[in-house]
């Protein structure tokens, strides 16, 4: 089974759909999700989804793309942190794409997530756009190595992804790989090493070929999984077998259910 490391369940497209969600999700093989948190005040939807499914799991953190979130104290992140359906920080980092400026902000906030996730020992769940530069620079100053993460929806250059592996961090693929034309992307799927590579849907965000353009669901993973396989030779179990045993060894607070 496999599962699909990066989610939005709480949005408005999924809340009033979870049986025909979780069929799907079933009859693909796909076992368990992890549901990402993007602001404060929708934390306590994505943690109901996670608390209402054995198989879901939540992550806590406020995304670089939302500027006019209230911040938040470190105390305030760790006491959420603390649930134990909560299983990683995130998702935090820098986008340089959505938002241009003076983005000191965006950076303090990535550097408070990095602190938090070393205090409450939970890894980082790491979105990096147009910002690679300043990502790993901030992660190696905040010491993010003693937690490591995942560099989620990942498409920079390999350099990059051996730069983030050497920090201890996972390399995690979306639909994207499966786009023709995102050749560099999947030079990277086949150059870096199986055992640091995970899978994601980013729903309801970047369906894969064949529903590219469509609303994503965590059903669809498998559509990358397959591509990994295709561009790695590999069979599609040893893909599946592999991603699910990185996928529960780095969140290691998510208990795998049968
Ligand atoms: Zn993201
Ligand atoms: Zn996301």
């Amino acid at each position: 089974m496999l599962v699909d490391s990066h989610c939005h369940l709480n949005f408005p497209e999924f809340r009033n759909n979870m049986p025909a969600l979780r069929a799907a999700m079933q009859s693909e093989g796909v076992g368990h999700a992890l549901c990402i948190s993007v602001t404060l005040p929708d934390f306590p939807e994505v943690l109901a989804v996670a608390e209402a499914h054995d198989n879901f799991f939540a992550s806590v953190g406020v995304h670089p793309d939302y500027e006019d979130e209230p911040e938040y104290s470190d105390e305030h992140l760790l006491a959420l942190a603390a649930h134990p359906k909560v299983v990683a920080i995130g998702e935090t980092g820098l986008d340089y794409f959505r938002l241009q400026g003076d983005l000191e902000w965006q950076r303090e906030r990535f550097r408070r997530h990095i602190r938090v996730a070393r205090q409450a020992n939970k890894p980082l769940v790491i979105h990096t756009r147009n910002a690679a530069e300043d990502t790993l620079r901030i992660m190696r100053e905040e010491h993010a190595d003693e937690v490591g993460g995942v560099m989620h929806c990942f498409t920079e250059s390999l350099q990059v992804a051996q730069a983030a592996i050497e920090l201890g961090f996972y390399i995690s693929f979306s639909g994207i790989l499966t786009f023709k034309n995102a050749l560099s992307i999947k030079e990277v799927a086949k150059a870096i090493p199986l055992d640091r590579i995970l899978v994601e849907t980013d729903s309801p965000y970047l369906a894969p070929v064949p529903y590219r353009g469509k609303t994503n669901q965590p059903a669809y993973v498998r559509y990358v999984a397959e591509e990994l396989a295709n561009l790695r030779g590999i069979s599609y179990q040893e893909v599946e077998q592999a991603t699910t045993a990185n996928f529960f060894r780095l969140f290691k607070d998510a208990r795998p259910c049968a």
